[in-house]
């Protein structure tokens, strides 16, 4: 027997939602505006509920839930709504001589019905001050990144360049919308594609993930009470839930997990001829050169890797290459970074997330326990599984045919690879799939430029890591087997929008050469 939501099947929920999107309601301005700002209110209103569903979920940090889940959520929602007036408006574009006089547009109209099915890692996206109190996001996000915080060290409390860049930042940023709310703020795993099928007029379904139970549960119970329900639809469950909605004939999928399970997507959506848009993973590769500020460098190295869920991000560096001759110092610098980050015994940090589940853990220690990383451990290895915590673990000198080289280790251990000569590097990366994100640390201009020309990613940041995603004037995806489609800012509308060519033309001007009988005097022409 099929699943029943509230009664009905999957069929009939998409049957519902289809009927409603004819009914065009959700094509409404004021109706997106409204449902856009009902998310913006559910966010305020419920701040603690969702930061108690991550932590459940994830045990992740306040702080770290504040910088990268919640806040992104609602930017994403308010950036949407100051923008939409002007995405939905037709855009005039060129006409050609052969159709003189005529004008064109590209419309933008919604696809129908969206499905969003998203993966555990991020659950939310979200806002939560470290000491419990309702803030301004942005201005802890610049308190602990210029001046550092009581429960998060600074990214450059000693560094007087860093911070009188991030203070430029920070300006330019009120220069450009007026407040620094929005300094960390852009999109999310689960709402932000919500926001853009919303704003693009469709209906939707979002399908959380199982494997984050308590902000799945959120999402269903509380995200009804906000929005529009008979067109934005919560729809819980695990795989044969989904199997199930995918048997159904969506106007357009979105799935943000693993490449495996992408493929199922692809090919139930194929059966209806579907488009889909996958956000995939990947081993995301960083290159560090011996020309950089080590100490700068390893503090964005650290927080970008076990700053993310503990290294459980599709855009988390997955591995270091590096010189052999640098290799040491490198090391050495981590250690530092990581000790003062999450102390001399990382497992009792309430900064570090834990591992999601049991299997995942499981697969981390399988990658640990491989013959050919023995004795590559420089720092860390240290595992609770009672907590499901994984110290920050560095490897040095790891063979590519090592298992953790493999796959996406997805979690808290960071191998490193040796190279003579980094322009190696680029052959290693180019040998494996191409991943989401890429990472170079470097002042040789050079370098980073045969890096952007010659390494294939999704994205690619220099001399940072993971704050690629929170420009929202970036697209946001994968490409190869880290994924299809983009998101993120008018990205996200245009994903799911369809844009209609229309070409208007009056009664005036013929060329008689268009019409038949095609006489050798038209052929001369
Ligand atoms: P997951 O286990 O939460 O699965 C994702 C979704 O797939 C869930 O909603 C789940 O119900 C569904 N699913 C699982 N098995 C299924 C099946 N057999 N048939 C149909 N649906 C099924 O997440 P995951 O895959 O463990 O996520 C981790 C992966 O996602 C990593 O590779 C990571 O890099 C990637 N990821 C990518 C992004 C991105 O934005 N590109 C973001 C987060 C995670």
């Amino acid at each position: 027997m099929g699943s029943e939501y509230e009664g009905r099947s999957a069929a009939e929920v998409v049957a519902g939602m289809k009927e409603r999107f004819a009914s065009g309601k959700t094509r409404i301005f004021q109706w997106r505006v409204a449902q856009l700002k009902a998310i913006v209110r559910m966010i305020d209103e419920k701040e603690d509920e969702i930061a108690a569903a991550i932590y459940e979920d994830l045990a992740k940090s306040r702080t770290e839930a504040c910088l990268q889940e919640i806040a992104l959520a609602k930017d994403a929602c308010l950036f949407t709504l100051k923008k939409l007036k002007h995405w939905v408006k037709p855009q005039k574009v060129s006409t050609s001589i052969l159709t003189f006089p005529s004008t064109a547009q590209i419309v933008p109209e919604p696809f129908g019905v969206i499905l969003i099915i998203s993966a555990w890692n991020y659950p939310f996206y979200g806002q939560r001050h470290p000491c419990g109190d309702n803030v301004n996001v942005g201005k802890v996000a610049m308190e602990s990144l210029a001046f550092g915080s009581s429960t998060q060290p600074c990214y450059a409390t000693n560094d007087i360049l860093v911070a009188v860049v991030i203070q430029t930042c920070f300006v330019a940023y009120i220069m450009d919308f007026g407040t620094y709310q929005y300094y960390f703020s852009s999109p999310v795993l689960s709402i932000e594609p919500v926001i853009g099928a919303i704003a693009a007029g469709n209906t939707v379904v979002l399908k959380p993930s199982e494997v984050a139970p308590s902000t799945s549960s959120f999402f269903a119970k509380v995200l009804p009470k906000y929005v529009d329900n008979s067109c934005i639809r919560v729809l819980e469950g695990s795989a044969s839930e989904t199997s199930e909605l995918l048997e159904q004939k969506w106007d357009k999928i979105m799935y943000t997990g693993n490449p495996r399970v992408a493929r199922i997507v692809m090919a139930a959506a194929a059966k209806h001829l579907t488009p889909v848009i996958l956000e995939l993973g990947g081993k995301c590769p960083l290159i560090v050169d011996s020309n950089i500020d080590l100490k700068v460098a390893a503090k964005r190295i650290v927080v970008g890797k076990w700053g993310s869920n503990s290294g459980q991000a599709c855009i988390a560096p997955d591995y270091i290459i590096t010189t052999k001759s640098f290799a040491a110092k490198l090391v050495d610098a981590l250690k530092i970074a990581l000790q003062k980050f999450y102390g001399k015994d990382p497992l009792q940090s309430t900064d570090l997330s834990r591992i999601v589940n049991i299997r995942h853990f499981a697969r981390l220690r399988n990658l640990l326990e491989d013959e050919k990383v023995s004795g590559k451990i420089v720092y860390g290895g240290l595992q609770d599984e009672k907590d499901l915590k994984i110290a920050p673990t560095i490897l040095l000198d790891v063979p590519c045919d090592a298992l953790m080289m493999e796959e996406e280790i997805f979690g808290p251990l960071l191998p490193i690879v040796t190279v003579d000569d980094l322009g190696q590097s680029f052959d290693i990366i180019n040998s494996k799939e191409k991943p989401l994100a890429a990472y170079l640390f470097t002042r040789d201009q050079r370098l980073e430029e045969n890096f952007v020309k010659t390494v294939s990613a999704g994205g690619m940041l220099i001399n940072d890591t993971i704050l690629q995603f929170t420009n929202r004037h970036l697209p946001f995806g994968g490409v190869g087997e880290s994924g299809m489609g983009f998101y993120h800012g008018k990205f996200s509308f245009d994903a799911f929008s369809h844009k209609k060519a229309v070409l208007r033309r009056c009664f005036i001007v013929e060329i008689p050469m268009r019409y038949p009988p095609y006489t050798p005097q038209k052929q001369k022409v």
